[in-house]
């Protein structure tokens, strides 16, 4: 069966009526990986699962939000859209404003943006602003611009992005026939978290499923507001992603945690980077860093005895590897060239 994208699909149990154009990349619907090398390196008996959100069609979850947020703007006469941005929101952003003959203004801190985001956005012919600040800033500035102009502010706060983006979790229960027992997931501006919990909870009333996951969130430790309790005025780390130091959804995400009986925790960048090349080594699978840090998350309470046997485990890919290839890059040695014979190819094969 030809797949629609999320609205066509559930729109059931999203804010749109007959009237709401529908601007939609067919998002949605992503594969739910099996991870079993993943999982036995984790010398635990989890029954591990990656669900690649990558594999939208600009390359992030954000997709699922944005279908909706998008059609609704157009539903609502809005001819321009605007968002702060850690990278993936714009890209989103500017590839659905493209489609529905929008103009798109994005927001994003200068430097700290990986390159395959900046050029989708440019591709997709975005004004782009580049802020001699960070992603909370541009986050309060953009806020401001969409209260005094007849712009669609696009970022998470949008109640629309959260409906869009819960549906990952219907796609969870049904790809299991079941939900999850645990869910990890990387924590940033926190709108992600407080989908997930949306959708297993809207599932259950619906009697679609029995049981409620836990809501397991990570957050980079140089840039983890919620596990610390206060907002970090100077977020740091190499998952460019999740550097952000005042969460826009705290109370969401803390609600979510304590009504999942979940948790918040944090890694290291170093723990973040073994994980990335572990998933993409053991499963095949290239997430971004930022997607990683759900990973490191679980790899640290493997290792803390936290996860019971036989539990099953749902890691969120939030975003693909080749949006940050730069990061990839640093982590292998520099490449030589060989001379153009058999022998010298031999060599380096390492098979002599
Ligand atoms: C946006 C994003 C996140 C963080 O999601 P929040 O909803 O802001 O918590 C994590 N990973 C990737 C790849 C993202 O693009």
């Amino acid at each position: 069966m030809r797949w629609h994208g999320v609205i066509h699909r559930y729109r059931d149990y999203l804010p749109v009526t007959e009237k709401t154009p529908v601007i939609t990349l067919q998002e949605g619907n992503t594969p739910l990986i099996r991870a079993d090398r993943l999982g036995e390196a984790l010398d635990s008996r989890v029954e591990l699962f990656l669900k690649f959100e990558g594999a939208n069609p600009t390359g992030s979850f954000k997709d699922r939000g944005m279908t909706v947020a998008i059609s609704k703007a157009v539903e609502e006469k809005m001819t321009a859209v605007v968002c702060a941005s850690t990278g993936n929101t714009s890209a989103s952003a500017s590839a659905y404003a493209a489609r529905a003959g929008c103009r798109a203004y994005v927001v994003v801190p200068k430097g700290n943006v990986a390159m395959g985001k900046l050029s989708q956005a440019l591709m997709h012919g975005a004004r782009l602003i580049q802020l001699q600040g960070n992603f909370d800033e541009a986050f309060e500035i953009v806020k401001s611009v969409a209260e005094k102009f007849p712009i669609a502010l696009v970022n998470s706060i949008n109640p629309f992005r959260i409906e869009g983006q819960k549906t990952a979790a219907f796609e969870v229960c049904e790809q299991l026939e079941r939900s999850p027992d645990r869910v990890f997931i990387p924590v940033g501006n926190a709108g992600n978290i407080s989908a997930y919990w949306k959708g297993f909870r809207e599932y259950r009333e619906a009697g679609r499923i029995q049981n409620l996951p836990r809501m397991i969130g990570w957050q980079a430790e140089g840039a983890a507001p919620l596990v610390r309790g206060e907002v970090v005025k100077h977020p740091e780390t190499v998952a460019s992603a999740i550097r952000i130091g005042n969460p826009a959804n705290w109370s969401m995400a803390r609600a979510a945690i304590e009504e999942s009986h979940g948790e918040i925790g944090l890694v290291s960048d170093a723990e973040i980077l073994d994980a990335y090349r572990q998933v993409a080594q053991l499963e095949g699978v290239f997430c971004e860093p930022a997607s990683a840090a759900a990973v490191a998350g679980l790899v640290k309470q493997c290792r803390e005895g936290k996860i019971p046997r036989g539990a099953q485990v749902v890691c969120i890919l939030t975003g693909h590897g080749l949006k940050d290839s730069e990061v990839a890059l640093t982590l292998a040695p520099p490449l030589q060239p060989v001379e153009a014979n058999i022998e010298a190819v031999v060599e380096a094969m390492g098979l002599n």
